[in-house]
């Protein structure tokens, strides 16, 4: 069952310029695909971007 939209949001507001969220999708703009997103664990293991959230998205 997909997690509530609000619940996504809440675990990507530390990523604000890695990954977007449309209700039903999340993104990786880093890695340009889909990012599994069923429970958080799966967004922090995706944290791969640390560094890069800082050279893009400006
Ligand atoms: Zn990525």
């Amino acid at each position: 069952m997909a997690p509530a939209k609000k619940s996504v949001q809440s675990w990507i507001q530390d990523y604000p310029n890695v990954f977007s969220y449309d209700g039903s999708v999340l993104f990786c703009s880093v890695c340009e695909k889909v990012v599994q997103c069923t429970k958080k664990f799966q967004v922090d293991q995706h944290d791969i971007h640390k560094d890069v959230k800082l050279t893009i998205g400006t």
